[in-house]
């Protein structure tokens, strides 16, 4: 039987694109999301792609999520976390709670979806532990000093588990997209898209979701057992690390 993958946020945007790339390689795959159950429906009618909701942020809520997904479709070998938030604001008007939240979802989430799934990785010497990071976790982005320090702290986190998965047949991998043509981006005005950030783009686009979902299906395949600790840049040329 083929293996399960499991997607946060994988109802829409990159996380949705990483979802579809993975049925398509042949795995059996579970989209997790947060609330907004309109989208989530529409992609579970059009993608037959089964979806659960439950917050990253709350670690109880992904032990029990988790526990449903493997009940309904099977062990996670492959978690994919994708699901993550941006509270943007300049430091100095910056409040805790902007702070709080992204470091709750887009890094303690990942403890929060990883710790649960691990030890049966260990158990079965197999598991492919793939994480979302961002440009702006490698380069820093004013305006985004919680997003920054969350994303970078992804890739921390990714380079100590590998260390410790190698030896069990594990590998915790992270990919840094650049701007990507999802709902976040395309909310930026037209004219800024155009004038300020297409520029700073060598490839001279922005990336589509696909891009990203081609890696993680990469990734997570038996073929890249060898590819531990990486941090794969998906940015059209922008930064180098
Ligand atoms: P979107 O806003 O389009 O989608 C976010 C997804 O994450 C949704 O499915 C959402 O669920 C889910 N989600 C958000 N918070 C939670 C939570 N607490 N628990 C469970 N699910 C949650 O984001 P993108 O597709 O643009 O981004 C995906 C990832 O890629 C993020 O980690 C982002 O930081 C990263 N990234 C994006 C870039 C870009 O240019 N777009 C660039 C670099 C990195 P729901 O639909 O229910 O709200």
């Amino acid at each position: 039987m083929s293996r399960v993958a499991l997607v946060t946020g994988g109802t829409r945007g990159i996380g949705a694109a990483i979802s579809v790339a993975l049925k398509g390689a042949g795995y059996r795959v579970a989209a997790n999301y947060a609330g907004n159950e309109e989208k989530a429906k529409a992609f579970a009618d059009e993608t037959g792609i089964p979806v659960f909701r439950w917050d990253v942020s709350n670690y109880q809520a992904c032990v029990d999520g988790i526990a449903d997904v493997e009940a309904k479709i099977g062990p996670i070998e492959i978690l994919v976390n994708n699901a993550g938030i941006t509270r943007d604001a300049m430091f100095h008007k910056m409040t805790p709670q902007q702070w709080n939240e992204v470091i709750s979802t887009n890094l303690t989430g990942v403890f929060n979806m990883t710790h649960p799934v691990w030890s049966g990785m260990r158990d079965r010497n197999f598991g492919r532990v793939i994480t979302i990071s961002s440009i702006n976790g490698q380069k820093g982005q004013m305006g985004q000093a919680n997003y920054s320090a969350a994303k970078a702290g992804d890739l921390g986190f990714t380079k100590a588990l590998a260390q410790e998965g190698a030896a069990k047949g594990i590998t915790v991998n992270a990919i840094c997209p650049g701007y990507i043509a999802t709902e976040m981006v395309l909310a930026v005005p037209e004219k800024v898209l155009n004038e300020r950030i297409i520029p700073q783009i060598p490839v001279g686009r922005l990336g589509q979701p696909e891009e990203i979902g081609r890696v993680v299906v990469f990734l997570a395949s038996d073929e890249a057992g060898f590819i531990t600790g990486s941090t794969i840049s998906a940015n059209g040329g922008q930064f180098f690390v």
